[in-house]
């Protein structure tokens, strides 16, 4: 293995791992530096083993509407330890087949720690490294609070490594990990208490899905306690207590989640040897083209701080390649409309302008569409689980500027009409397209 290369890349996770092998395909020769497991946050820590646990706790209410259905069949003890060896497992071959990957494509790969020596040059247990090309994609990690007592919760990678379920457990945060972590837990047999310190949730997601994804946490058993920031935590004999702002105690827990945001991996990276800025946050500060402030080194993915989602590192990693290795002059991710999916029971699918965000931005050129239901799959259930959907659209030719919705299968409903938005579709385009029947996603293109 020679150390000189075309292009390093620092980190082995989604963006990493996209970019080496694209820059690979146009010939390029290509190091990985990974110093844990290949696959990084989404596949080890991320979404593959959240989705798998999503899935368990869908599969938990399946179970329970099963008897509407005609099934006599009582609802069996769920097997935490059982599947997290089975997730495990799933992981393990993932890594696998992300190192034949990187195999296959040609692409060198090591583990260790990288630190950058300078703008060329990067360091691994002092073997020094060197290519006209640098890309960051060292991700970010979990962080907790300047609280008393901070140390007896777990952050979201803690939480993927329980063996065992807690029975009574507080989630203290308000973003996707919180809520999906918290209906997660309660939908296989635990009692969550959802602390959020202000009065909503996924407060960057339209008014209508925070209000709902609300009802929905409190219909699925979790106890939101809105208005509760954490100030100390104390653990007795096993027992763990939250004081809150106002002083209140309360507890008992067996756990506490803390999921209140991420940091960059940035600090220990060597960045200011190459003369990398980076922003008050320690995010690396980038362009629209990836780049940094130094010609020759680019950031891609959670490192940048921009849209903290697998797809788009692998995106903006992969377009990055395409200019710098595949000579496509100006290629580079568009930010705007990104779609995305909060993992909540039942799920939301949202992309686009929130209601108040287009109203600021076009006032009364905003008209929205509204639609509330209970899906057919509940017409036969005691349970009734409602979906509610909202367009947004600006101006006399109604363009849709978002499409927001929390129900059945709203999870895999939003990726077309994500393209539709992307598209410039206008509401008579929706209208015009003919409904499937007897769906949820029809709702979508009947609205009045
Ligand atoms: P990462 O995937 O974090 O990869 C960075 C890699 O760099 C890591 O493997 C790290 O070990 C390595 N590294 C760091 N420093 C060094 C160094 N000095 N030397 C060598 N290697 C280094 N996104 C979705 O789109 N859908 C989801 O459902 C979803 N669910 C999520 C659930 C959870 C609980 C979490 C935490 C995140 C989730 N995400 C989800 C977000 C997604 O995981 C990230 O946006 C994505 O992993 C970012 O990719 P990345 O390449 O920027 O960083
Ligand atoms: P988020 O940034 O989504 O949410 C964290 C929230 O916690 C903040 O927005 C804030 O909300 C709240 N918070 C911050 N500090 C405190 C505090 N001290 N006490 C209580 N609450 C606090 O971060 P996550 O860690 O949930 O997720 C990180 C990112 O990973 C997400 O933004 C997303 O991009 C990605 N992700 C994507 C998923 C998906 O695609 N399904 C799933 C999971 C993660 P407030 O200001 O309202 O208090």
């Amino acid at each position: 293995m020679s150390n000189e290369y075309d292009l390093i890349v620092i980190g082995g996770g989604s963006g990493g791992i996209a970019s080496a092998r694209r820059a690979a395909e146009y010939g390029a020769n290509v190091l990985v530096i990974e110093q844990g497991r290949l696959g990084g946050t989404c596949v080890n820590v991320g979404c593959v083993p959240k989705k798998v646990m999503w899935h368990a706790a869908e599969i938990s209410q399946t179970l329970d509407a099963a008897a509407s259905y005609g099934f006599a069949i009582s609802k069996p003890e769920h097997d935490w330890r059982g599947l997290f060896q089975r997730r495990e497992a799933y992981i393990e071959r993932l890594n696998g087949i992300y190192a034949r990957n990187l195999d296959n494509s040609g692409v060198d790969h090591i583990t260790g720690k990288a630190s950058i020596v300078d703008s060329h040059t990067v360091k691994v247990c002092d073997v020094h490294y060197t290519a006209p090309h640098l890309l960051i994609a060292v991700g970010g990690e979990p962080v907790l609070p300047p609280v008393a007592g901070a140390e007896h919760g777990v952050d979201s990678d803690g939480f993927f490594a329980w063996e065992a379920r807690p029975q009574r457990v507080a989630v203290v945060g308000s973003g996707y990990i919180a809520v999906e972590l918290a209906g997660v837990l309660q939908g296989l047999g635990s009692e969550v208490d959802l602390f959020a310190r202000y009065g909503s949730v996924l407060r960057s997601l339209d008014e209508m899905l925070q209000t709902r994804v609300i009802e929905a946490l409190d219909e699925h058993g979790v106890n939101v306690r809105l208005n509760s920031p954490i100030d100390s935590v104390a653990k007795h004999d096993g027992d763990i207590s939250l004081t809150l702002g106002d002083g209140s105690v309360t507890g008992p827990y067996d756990a506490l989640i803390w999921a209140i945001g991420r940091r960059p991996l940035t600090s220990e990276l060597g960045l200011d040897s190459a003369g990398v800025e980076l922003d008050e946050r320690g995010y690396v500060k980038v362009d629209k083209y990836q780049q940094t402030n130094v010609e020759g080194v680019y950031a891609v993915g959670d490192v940048t701080g921009h849209v903290e989602l697998t797809p788009v590192a692998i995106a903006a990693g992969r377009r990055l390649c395409d200019r710098i290795f595949g000579g496509i002059d100006g290629r580079h991710l568009d930010y705007e409309n990104i779609p995305t999916v909060v993992f909540s029971h039942p799920p939301i699918g949202t992309v686009g302008l929130t209601e108040s965000a287009a109203r600021e931005q076009y006032g009364d050129a905003v008209k929205t569409y509204t639609s509330s239901f209970v899906s057919l799959y509940y017409g036969v259930n005691d349970h009734k689980g409602r979906s509610h959907m909202k367009l947004v659209t600006v101006g006399e030719e109604e363009r849709v500027v978002g499409v927001h919705m929390i129900g059945e299968g709203c999870d895999e409903m939003l990726q077309g009409f994500a393209v539709a938005v992307k598209m410039g579709a206008r509401k008579q385009d929706l209208d015009d397209t003919v409904a499937i029947h007897p769906t949820g996603a029809e709702e979508l293109v009947t609205m009045r």
